[in-house]
């Protein structure tokens, strides 16, 4: 039987899984492997187990691990009795989307057995892969797998990052995650400091309050910005943000240019009547964080311009190939704006916006950038060197590294690719892939049928690699390109 390892069981995995059972077993029986050492099958670091303040980011009608069915995940909250949470004004608990994401790749498997093929979930770390005669074989501490026909690599993201060289200091804590565990001995009137003022930084926040925390809390960051506030779904159909007319522009053109996709993005806004100036002027904003959060909060629950919402559906729909097509010369312009894309491609959810907002009133929270340096203190505690300094009892990280590393757990595997040629570093982090099929591309340039990768991974191949509807359909199409290497369906061009 064709057998396919899959290395890595976080949300990727799941998406895979589903597009494999769909697209694939009904055609012909698979073997396929998956690799986890993990607690968190399927539901990888994101959406494990935890408390309730722990909300997604997204509404649930966004969060489909099904591309060719974006309803599967709304469908799943309502026959779950959890239908409240998942109309498109408000979020989920991302504990009720791991078991979506848990149900869903035990659906696909069971669906999978039952029409003849086998799937075996091994708790092991891979920390090579070899090549013989054509099959891949994979390698842990003192086991050997395979063989294998096809490899697919969901390895994940760095899971916290120690940027001020804290890990063996005491009232130090290096992963936020689960919040029930992490935030269990910090002292209530403890005065804590986070590393960090992004997403995870507002779980943390929200887990602290969620335990009655008294004490002082300042998120100390580089750029001292807080992610935007996620504004009404757009409800529009996209006319110029498409792959479509991103391939049409780099063909007319002889290749794609940042003033192309600015062109592409103005025209999709002047098609929903939006100001474009109201979004330029976001991009050169300097209100302070906490004057901004509220202005979002406003914009968000009173202001129904369509602007950003479309601009972030643009960004998932075409967001990695366009990416993938600039110039280097052109993705280091977009990188100098980086951080304010982020910000409102990635916003927060209202719920939480209003409670960071009263803590920021109330003077328990606090916030500053330019931190330089965080240091412990010989007495104990910590000094946070930033534009507004700082002593705190406690510092929590929850920040990324700038630039993005493969993560610990994957690092021996990817070297061991990387020694054989069958992956090549891409200049702007991650591994190279091809565009449209997530092959890998090997050292010589060659994209391996065999070999493909989701998710963090291919950060600088496609930058945008992160959620659900992301990861479902580059999942779908990879699991298209493996059926048609099968000979299953005719091939993509
Ligand atoms: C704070 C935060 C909030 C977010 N909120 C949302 C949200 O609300 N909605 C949304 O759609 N997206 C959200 N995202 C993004 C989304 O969750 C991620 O894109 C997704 O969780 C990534 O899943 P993954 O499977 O690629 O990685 P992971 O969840 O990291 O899983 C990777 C797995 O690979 C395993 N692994 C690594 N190396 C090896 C190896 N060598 N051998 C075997 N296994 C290995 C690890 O054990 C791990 O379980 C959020 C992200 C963050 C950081």
């Amino acid at each position: 039987m064709f057998e396919i390892a899959i290395i890595g069981g976080g949300p990727s995995a799941a998406c895979v899984v589903a597009a494999m059972a769909y697209r694939i077993a009904p055609e012909i029986p698979i073997n396929v492997t998956v690799f986890e050492p993990g607690p968190n099958l399927w539901r990888g670091r994101v959406f494990q187990p935890d408390g309730d303040e722990v909300l997604a980011n997204v509404p649930m009608e966004d969060m489909s691990a099904v591309a060719w069915d974006p309803e599967h995940g709304v469908r799943w909250f309502h026959e779950n009795g959890l239908g409240d949470l998942a109309a498109d004004t408000t979020v989920p608990r991302r504990h009720q989307v791991g078991r979506y994401l848990e149900d869903t790749a035990e659906q696909a498997i069971a669906a999978m057995r039952a029409a003849g093929s086998n799937v075996e979930i091994r708790t092991s770390t891979v920390t090579s892969l070899e090549m013989d005669e054509g099959k891949f074989w994979t390698h842990g501490d003192d086991w050997k797998a395979g063989s294998f026909d096809q490899v697919v690599l969901c390895l994940g993201a760095t899971p916290s990052y120690d940027h001020y060289k804290l890990s063996s200091s005491a009232g130090y804590i290096a992963d936020a995650y689960p919040l029930r565990e992490a935030l269990i001995d910090v002292p209530e009137q403890a005065s804590v400091g986070i590393v960090g003022s992004g997403l995870t930084a507002i779980d943390v926040v929200m887990g602290l309050r969620a335990r009655g925390h008294r004490g002082p809390i300042t998120l100390g960051s580089r750029n001292g910005h807080l992610p935007s506030v996620r504004q009404r779904p757009a409800r529009h159909k996209l006319q110029h943000l498409t792959v479509r007319r991103i391939e049409e522009v780099t063909a007319a053109n002889g290749g794609l240019s940042f003033d192309d996709v600015v062109e592409l993005a103005k025209a999709e806004l002047v098609a929903v009547g939006t100001s474009i100036a109201k979004i330029a002027a976001d991009f050169s904003c300097t209100t302070p964080a906490v004057t901004r959060l509220r202005n979002d909060l406003v914009r968000a629950m009173e202001d129904r311009d369509p602007g950003w919402p479309v601009l972030r559906d643009g960004m998932v729909a075409c967001g990695q190939d366009a990416w993938y097509l600039l110039s280097d010369a052109d993705k280091m312009r977009v990188r100098a704006w980086h951080q304010t894309l982020m910000r409102h491609c990635c916003p927060m959810p209202p719920a939480n916006a209003a409670l960071l907002l009263n803590m920021f009133h109330s003077g328990q929270l606090a916030i500053t950038g330019g931190v330089r340096s965080i240091l412990p203190r010989s007495t104990g505690g910590f000094d946070i060197d930033a534009e507004r300094p700082a002593v705190v009892d406690v510092v929590i990280s929850a920040s990324t590294p700038a630039k993005h590393e493969i993560p610990p757990a994957a690092r021996p595997l990817v070297a061991s690719m990387e020694s054989q040629g069958l992956v090549a570093a891409h200049p702007f982090g991650g591994v190279r892939v091809d565009r449209i099929t997530s092959r890998l591309v090997s050292r010589r340039g060659v994209a391996d049928s065999k070999l493909h990768a989701l998710g963090d991974l291919t950060n600088g191949a496609y930058l945008f690699t992160f959620g659900m509807p992301v990861l479902a359909a580059r999942a779908d199409c990879i699991a298209m390109d493996i059926a048609a290497t099968m000979g299953l369906f005719p091939k993509r061009s």
